[in-house]
């Protein structure tokens, strides 16, 4: 079943990864769903940048003639689909999962403990929603947060899911490869390397968004395998909007260019970029 070791030989690909999901979530003690950051001291969940930053980021990688895996919250999604036709808009890219309300299915940021049930029901739910709103079942899932436990592995198994990409795994002697689970799950791992200054980076571009790196922070850690598959990771919201407030034209702008720059770049130094329902078709089935 598993071909991987054949074709593992000095291959450099890469893969643009979008979670979309409520703007600058936050997870709320004692509340399974995640709220927004607070604006006026209001938590409420808001769903306005996440619409904008997604037809922004899609109309990059459209006119880059790259396709991503986007991760959709399903309450999120069906937000942004009465405003948009979201259908239509990621047809050519992947759909995968990111929970229902973004729940912290481990509670170990809200303190909220979820049952196997419930567990289920809410991967359930979600996968439902995102079929029903994008015409495709997702094949793979990462958890809001990161969060993840071998019960919901198993979960996702039991109901035809491929993948998880919801862990942090350090590239090791210029590699960073996925990796078969018990669960029967392949997992595809976010990666993380060392910057020039000896500091750890991580492949989620979110630093960069916040003004804290540069383009040229992850231009470097692109330099740093030279085999396997470096998934790079963003928010769609994230695009618009900060921790700190919305950004103005000319800074979602910027922004836009630093993405643009990082994924021109890759190509660039001749890495292949690929969704990861396709690398798990590719190199396991
Ligand atoms: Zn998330």
């Amino acid at each position: 079943m598993f071909k991987a070791s054949i074709y593992f030989q000095f291959m450099r690909l890469a893969a643009i990864t979008i979670d979309v999901d409520r703007d600058v979530n936050m997870p709320l003690p004692g509340r399974r769903e995640a709220g927004s950051a607070p604006r006026d001291g209001n938590d409420t969940p808001r769903f306005a940048s996440s619409t904008q930053g997604l037809s922004l980021i899609v109309e990059l990688l459209n006119d880059m003639s790259i396709r991503g895996t986007f991760f959709l919250e399903a309450d999120t999604a069906r937000h942004i689909a009465s405003e948009v036709n979201i259908r239509n808009m990621l047809r050519g890219h992947e759909i995968a999962s990111h929970g229902h309300s973004h729940e912290d299915l481990t509670g170990k940021k809200t303190g909220v403990f979820i049952d196997i049930a419930e567990k289920a029901n809410i991967i359930d739910k979600a996968s439902q929603i995102i079929q029903e709103l994008t015409g495709q079942f997702p094949k793979g899932f990462r958890a809001p947060y990161q969060n993840i436990d071998n019960t919901v592995l198993e979960l996702l198994a039991e109901r035809g899911y491929l993948y998880d990409s919801s862990i942090t795994n350090s590239i090791t002697n210029g590699r960073i490869n996925p990796h078969a689970l018990s669960s029967g799950l392949i997992e595809i791992p976010l990666a993380k390397g060392v910057d020039a200054n000896g500091k750890s980076i991580h492949s989620y571009l979110w630093p960069m968004h916040e003004g804290k790196r540069q383009p040229g922070d992850y231009l470097d850690l692109l330099d740093q395998y030279d085999d396997g598959l470096l998934v790079l990771a963003t928010h769609s919201w994230h695009i618009v909007e900060t921790f700190t407030g919305p950004l103005s034209r000319s800074l979602i702008d910027s922004n836009l260019d630093n993405v643009r720059m990082i994924l021109d770049e890759a190509l660039e130094k001749g890495i292949e970029f690929i969704t990861l329902d396709k690398y798990v078709e590719k190199f396991y089935y």
